[in-house]
C-alpha cells in the first residue's frame, strides 16, 4: 500500500457506517477459545498487581472514593479545575461555598479506609461546617473560624495542587526529570509533556514552542535524560491549526516540527506528535510528511506519532504509517491510544450535523479497533510500536500476541494505571515508559480535567478496576465477542446527528474539514452566478417589469453581483389584492398539506445548498462557514414549524358540562407582511416567511434591499415546494414598499426584524388608520448584549468565545456582544489575551476559506461605523489592519469607563470593555438592564450560585453560560428579545406559530337533538 492508497481508505472510512467498519476489523480482535483463556489468566495476574498498588497509593483511593458519579467527586473535578486561577479572595471563598456546600462528605468519611483520605474528607467536612453551617461546628469551628477564611481557602489550594501534582511528574523539566531518576521508577523511561495545548495567541504558541526547545536540551544534555523522550501538541504551537488555515499553518508547523526534531536527531532522543481532534488529523499527516521528507532527518528513527483506535480511520491510519516509513526510509515509533476526546468528538459532529461519527460508538468497537490495529503494527516493517493503554486485558492481550518479542514497549499515563507495567519490567523484560506531564497548576487544568473525567467515566477500565460492584468477568469481557453479539451497530443511546430532533430531520452540516468536501465546495462558490434565475419582485407568481437596479457585493462594490427589479406601488397593491383573494382558500387548506409544502421547501433548500450559499457570501458578504450555519437555519425552521403547525393546528376538544361539545381551532389571520433583514438574509426571510404560510396566511414578503437575489431564490423554491404563487408574493424594495405594506389595512399582521427605530414606525402605520383592525406586530430588534466574566472563568475559554460572539460575521448579527463585563482582578489577562487572539483573525474575502471577518453590508454602515470609531480614537484598547478592497471595518476593542457610556447599538466588529468589582453583580446586571434593551447576555463563570443569580436578574431573551452567545439553534435555543429588543415570540420556539393565528372556538349543545344520549348511555355501563 503506498501513502495515498492508505489516505484514500482512510477518507472512504471517515465517516462509514460502523457495523461495516467494525466488520473489517472483528476478524483480527477476535480470539479463539484456547487463546483466549491464555490472555485472561494473563490479564488477571496483571489485574492483582493493578490492585495490590492500587490498595497502597492514597491518591488512588481518593480519586476512587470521589468518582464522577458521585455529587462530590464532581464538586471535586470542579473545584479543582477553578480553583487555582482565582485570584481574589472574595470569589474564592463564593466558588469554595458553591462547589463544597450541597456535597455529602461525611459519608466518604464513615467508608473509606485509608487515613489520608480521611484527613482530606475531614478537611472538606470542616470546610462544609464552616461555609454552610457556621452555628454547629463546636470548639474546633470556633478556632478555625478566628483563624478566619484565608486559612481555609490555604487548605483548599493545597488539596487542589495535590490533587493536579498526582497527574504531573513535575513543574519544571528539571524537576521532572529528577522524579524519574527517583528508584521507585527505575526501569521505566519517561515522554516528557510540556503542558499547555491550543494555543490562542501567536505568544503562547511561542512560549509553547521554546518550553519544548527547553525540554529537550534539558534532557538531551543531563546525564539523567537517557532513554528518555519528549511529546508536543501541534495544537500548542499554532493558534490556527485548522484546516480552513492549512496553506498558512501547515508549512509554518513542518518548519517548527523540523527545527525540534534536529534537535532531538542531535541527542539521540525520540520526539512524538501527540493525537489531537480527529478534524486535523489528515493535515497532521501533511507535517508529519514534510518532517519525514527532510532530507536533514535522514538515518534518524525517533520521530512518532499517536493514532487513536477510537476513530473509523485508526487501522488504515496504522497503514499509512508503515507507507510512510518505508517511501521515506524511516521507522516510525507510533503509540496506539484509545483517544482522549470521545465526548467532544460526538457532540462536535452533532452540532455541525455531520453524516456519521468519525468514530466508534461503543467502548468494545474502540477495543476491537484496539487490537486490531495493534497486530497491523506489530507485522509492520517501518513501524516502532508503542501500546498505550491502561487496560489489563488489552495489554495481556498484546504479550499473548508478541510473544517472545520485545521490539515495541508499553506505555501508561503518569498518576494512571501504578501496578500495571512493574512486572512487566522487572521480570518479564518488556519496555515501558510512562507520559510524563511537566508543568505548573496554570497550564494543568485542561489536561487534569480529560484525566479526571476519564478516571470517572463509567465506561473507563481504571473507573470499573475501582468500582467493587464490578466483578472480573465484566472487567475482562471479550470486546469482540460482544461487538459481534450487536452485529456492531451504534450504541442505541447515541443517535445520527440527523435523527437529534424528534419528529423532523436535523439539517445537514458540511465537514468543511474533509478535503474533497471543502474542494467541492469552493468550486461550487466559485461558479455562482447570481442572475441565471433573472431576480425581480414576484406578483403571483409573474416577474414584474421595471428597470434592473445593481446588487453590490460587500467585498468587492466595483463588481456588482447582479440586478433585481423593485416592486412598484403598483406591484405591492396588486399582490395585496391576489392575496387577499386567496386567503380564505389558503386557510381551509389542510394543515398537514401546509406543512408538506414546508418539508419540501427544506429538502430543495438543502440540493440548492451550494447556490445558496454562494449568495450569502457573494451578496452578503457572510464567510463560508457564516454560510452554512445559514441555510442549515432555514431548514431548521422549515421542519420545526412542519411540526409544530401540526400538533398546535389540530383541533382541540375542550373539558365542559356534559351535553357539549367544545373546540378550539387555530386558523390563519389574513395576509401577513414579512420584512427581513440583510445579516441572515435566508434565515430570518424564511423563518418568518414559513410561519406565517403554515398558520394558513398568504404572505408579502420584502427582504433586505441589499439582499433580494437570495430570497429571490427562496421564494421560487417555496413555489416549486408547492406553495401557491397567489399565496406567496415577492416584494423587493427598500423603505417605501415596506410603508406601503404596512399602511395597507390588506395587512393582517405584520412579521419584522430590524432596528428599534424602524419597528416603531412600523407600530404608528398599524394604527394610523382608525378603521382598521389592531394587528399583530412580531417585532425582532437589536440589542446592547453584554458577557459578564467573573474570576472563575478560564480565560482561553472566555477570549474564544468574545472572539466568537463579537467578531464573526463582522458583528453584524443581533445576538453580537457588543460590552465585555470583566472583573477588574483578570482585566488585564483577559485582555491581553483577547488582543493576542484578534491577532490571530484574517480579515478577508469571504469566499475565502480562511477568511473569520469579512466586509460589513453596504457603504452607508461602513462609514457610520467608521466615524463612530473614530470618535473613540483615545479610548481604543487594539485595533486591526483591514484589506483595501471592500466594505471593512477593522474589529476594534474600546474602553468604557462605565456600563452607561454605550448608548446605542454599534452594528459592527466594535467590542467595548469595561470592568466591575466583585461583590457587585447584582448592580453590574441591574444596571444593563437599566439601558432597556433585553436581547442577549453571556455569563462566563465556574460558580452556579452566580449563574444562578443573572438568571433570575437579567432581562433578557437569551442568556449564555459558558458559551458563546452566537449561533442559536431552531427547537434547542429559541431567539428574540424583550424591551426594547422585541416583542417575542422567539422564532424557532414553541409559541412562534401561535401569535400568526387566530383562535376560534365552537360551541355545539349535543342535547338540543332531543337528549344527552352519551350521559344517558354512561349511565347505564356503570350501573
Ligand atoms: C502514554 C499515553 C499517551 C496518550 N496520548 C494520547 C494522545 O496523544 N491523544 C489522545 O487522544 N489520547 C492519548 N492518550 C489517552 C488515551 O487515549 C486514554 O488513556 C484512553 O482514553 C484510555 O484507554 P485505556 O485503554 O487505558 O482505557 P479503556 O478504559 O480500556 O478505554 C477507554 C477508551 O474508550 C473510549 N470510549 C469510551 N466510551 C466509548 C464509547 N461509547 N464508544 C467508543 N469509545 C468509547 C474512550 O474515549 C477511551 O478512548 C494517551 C494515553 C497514554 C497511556
Amino acid at each position: 500500500m503506498t501513502p495515498a492508497d492508505a489516505r484514500a481508505r482512510m477518507i472512504a472510512l471517515h465517516r462509514a457506517p460502523e457495523p461495516e467498519v467494525l466488520a473489517a476489523l472483528l476478524p483480527a480482535a477476535t480470539l479463539d477459545t484456547a487463546t483466549r483463556q491464555r490472555v485472561m489468566a494473563q490479564a488477571r495476574l496483571i489485574l492483582q498487581d493493578l490492585k495490590a498498588a492500587q490498595s497502597t497509593g492514597w491518591v488512588n483511593r481518593f480519586l476512587q472514593e470521589y468518582r464522577l458519579n458521585t455529587a462530590e467527586g464532581v464538586a471535586l473535578l470542579s473545584l479543582a479545575e477553578a480553583y487555582l486561577r482565582v485570584p481574589d479572595p472574595e470569589t474564592a471563598n463564593l466558588l469554595i461555598r458553591d462547589k463544597i456546600g450541597d456535597a455529602d462528605w461525611r459519608a466518604h468519611k464513615a467508608k473509606s479506609g485509608s487515613a489520608l483520605v480521611n484527613t482530606a474528607t475531614f478537611g472538606l467536612i470542616l470546610t462544609r461546617a464552616l461555609v454552610e453551617d457556621p452555628q454547629q461546628a463546636g470548639t474546633l469551628k470556633k478556632l478555625i473560624t478566628r483563624m478566619g477564611e484565608p486559612v481555609i481557602r490555604q487548605g483548599v489550594a493545597v488539596a487542589m495542587k495535590m490533587m493536579g501534582e498526582v497527574f504531573v511528574m513535575g513543574r519544571t523539566i528539571d524537576e521532572a526529570l529528577d522524579v524519574a531518576a527517583k528508584p521507585e521508577i527505575k526501569g521505566f523511561t519517561a515522554s516528557f509533556d510540556m503542558l499547555g495545548e491550543s494555543a490562542r495567541t501567536f505568544a503562547d504558541a511561542e512560549k509553547y514552542f521554546a518550553a519544548y526547545e527547553q525540554a529537550l536540551d534539558t534532557v538531551g544534555r543531563s546525564p539523567k535524560g537517557n532513554g528518555h523522550s519528549i511529546s508536543i501538541k501541534l495544537s500548542a504551537l499554532h493558534p490556527r491549526y485548522e484546516v480552513a488555515n492549512k496553506e498558512t499553518c501547515v508549512p509554518q508547523l513542518i518548519e517548527m516540527i523540523r527545527h525540534l526534531a534536529a534537535k532531538a536527531a542531535g541527542y539521540n532522543m525520540d520526539l512524538t506528535i501527540d493525537a489531537e481532534e480527529t478534524e486535523r488529523l489528515m493535515i497532521s499527516l501533511d507535517i508529519i510528511e514534510g518532517v519525514l521528507r527532510d532530507p536533514a532527518l535522514s538515518g534518524w528513527d525517533g520521530l512518532g506519532m499517536a493514532a487513536q483506535a477510537y476513530g473509523k480511520r485508526a487501522r488504515p491510519l496504522i497503514g499509512w504509517a508503515q507507507a510512510i516509513g518505508q517511501a521515506t526510509s524511516h521507522r516510525l515509533k507510533v503509540r496506539l491510544v484509545k483517544g482522549a476526546y470521545w465526548d467532544s468528538e460526538i457532540k462536535r459532529a452533532q452540532v455541525e450535523g455531520l453524516s456519521d461519527y468519525p468514530l466508534f460508538t461503543r467502548k468494545p468497537a474502540t477495543d476491537v479497533s484496539y487490537l486490531a490495529c495493534a497486530t497491523d503494527m506489530l507485522d509492520a516493517s517501518h513501524i516502532w510500536p508503542a501500546f498505550a493503554s491502561h487496560n489489563a486485558l488489552t495489554v495481556a492481550t498484546i504479550m499473548e500476541w508478541a510473544g517472545e518479542r520485545r521490539d515495541f514497549e508499553f506505555q501508561r499515563l503518569h498518576g494512571m494505571g501504578e501496578g500495571l507495567h512493574e512486572r512487566l519490567v522487572r521480570e518479564l523484560g518488556y519496555s515501558c515508559r510512562t507520559y510524563a506531564p511537566v508543568g505548573g497548576h496554570k497550564e494543568l487544568l485542561a489536561y487534569l480535567v480529560r484525566r479526571l473525567l476519564e478516571n470517572g467515566a463509567n465506561s473507563s477500565f481504571v473507573h470499573q478496576l475501582a468500582d467493587p460492584t464490578v466483578n472480573e468477568e465484566t472487567l475482562l469481557s471479550d470486546p469482540a465477542a460482544h461487538i459481534a453479539a450487536v452485529k456492531g451497530r451504534p450504541h442505541p443511546a447515541i443517535p445520527l446527528p440527523a435523527g437529534l430532533f424528534p419528529g423532523r430531520t436535523n439539517s445537514q452540516g458540511l465537514d468543511l474539514s474533509d478535503q474533497a468536501t471543502l474542494d467541492a465546495t469552493l468550486s461550487a462558490l466559485a461558479t455562482v452566478g447570481a442572475n441565471s434565475h433573472a431576480p425581480t419582485a414576484l406578483v403571483s407568481g409573474q416577474a414584474v417589469s421595471g428597470t434592473p437596479k445593481m446588487v453590490l457585493r460587500p467585498a468587492d462594490p466595483s463588481h456588482p453581483i447582479g440586478t433585481v427589479i423593485e416592486a412598484s406601488a403598483e406591484d405591492v397593491s396588486r399582490a395585496l389584492k391576489a392575496a387577499d383573494a386567496a386567503a380564505d382558500r389558503w386557510a381551509a387548506t389542510p394543515v398537514e398539506d401546509r406543512a408538506a409544502c414546508l418539508e419540501r421547501l427544506a429538502d430543495l433548500m438543502e440540493t440548492h445548498r451550494l447556490e445558496l450559499m454562494g449568495l450569502c457570501v457573494h451578496e452578503a458578504g457572510k464567510t463560508i462557514g457564516d454560510a452554512v450555519a445559514e441555510i442549515r437555519e432555514a431548514v431548521d425552521f422549515c421542519r420545526y414549524y412542519a411540526v409544530n403547525a401540526r400538533e398546535q393546528f389540530r383541533p382541540v376538544t375542550l373539558p365542559g358540562p356534559t351535553g357539549e361539545l367544545n373546540e378550539l381551532r387555530l386558523t390563519g389571520r389574513g395576509t401577513f407582511a414579512c420584512i427581513s433583514p440583510w445579516n441572515f438574509p435566508l434565515a430570518i426571510f424564511i423563518g418568518q416567511v414559513t410561519a406565517a404560510l403554515v398558520a394558513g396566511n398568504p404572505v408579502v414578503a420584502k427582504p433586505a434591499p441589499q439582499t433580494p437575489l437570495i430570497a429571490f431564490r427562496a421564494v421560487q423554491l417555496a413555489h416549486e415546494a408547492g406553495i401557491p404563487a397567489d399565496v406567496l408574493h415577492f416584494l423587493p424594495g427598500g423603505p417605501d414598499v415596506g410603508a406601503a405594506l404596512t399602511a395597507s389595512s390588506a395587512v393582517h399582521g405584520v412579521a419584522f426584524t430590524g432596528s428599534t427605530g424602524t419597528a416603531r414606525a412600523i407600530a404608528r402605520s398599524l394604527l394610523s388608520d382608525d378603521s382598521r383592525p389592531l394587528v399583530p406586530l412580531i417585532a425582532e430588534t437589536g440589542g446592547l448584549n453584554a458577557m459578564i466574566v467573573d474570576s472563575t472563568a478560564l480565560p482561553e475559554q472566555v477570549v474564544g468565545d468574545v472572539v466568537t460572539s463579537a467578531f464573526r460575521s463582522a458583528g453584524q448579527r443581533c445576538s453580537a456582544l457588543r460590552l465585555l463585563i470583566v472583573q477588574e482582578d483578570v482585566a488585564d489577562t483577559i485582555i491581553h489575551m483577547l488582543k493576542g487572539a484578534m491577532d490571530t483573525l484574517v480579515l478577508g474575502d469571504p469566499a475565502d476559506i480562511r477568511t473569520d471577518v469579512g466586509p460589513v453590508i453596504d457603504a452607508a454602515a461602513r462609514d457610520k461605523l467608521l466615524a463612530y470609531r473614530q470618535s473613540m480614537q483615545t479610548q481604543w484598547i487594539h485595533t486591526l489592519e483591514v484589506p483595501q478592497t471592500g466594505l471593512f471595518v477593522p474589529p476594534t476593542l474600546i474602553r468604557l469607563n462605565a456600563i452607561e457610556d454605550l448608548s446605542q447599538e454599534w452594528f459592527g466588529p466594535i467590542l467595548h470593555v469595561v470592568t466591575w468589582r466583585a461583590g457587585e453583580l447584582d448592580s453590574v446586571v441591574a444596571r444593563v438592564n437599566a439601558r432597556g434593551y433585553g436581547l442577549t447576555m453571556g455569563l462566563h463563570s465556574r460558580v452556579a450560585e452566580t449563574a444562578e443569580r443573572v438568571k433570575s436578574l437579567a432581562k433578557v431573551g437569551n442568556l449564555y453560560v459558558n458559551r458563546s452567545m452566537i449561533g442559536a439553534v431552531v427547537g434547542s435555543q429559541p431567539f428574540g428579545g424583550e424591551g426594547l429588543s422585541g416583542t417575542g415570540p422567539k422564532a424557532g420556539g414553541p409559541h412562534y406559530l401561535l401569535r400568526f393565528a387566530s383562535e376560534r372556538t365552537v360551541s355545539v349543545d349535543t342535547t338540543s337533538a332531543g337528549g344527552n344520549a352519551t350521559l344517558l348511555s354512561l349511565a347505564e355501563t356503570d350501573i
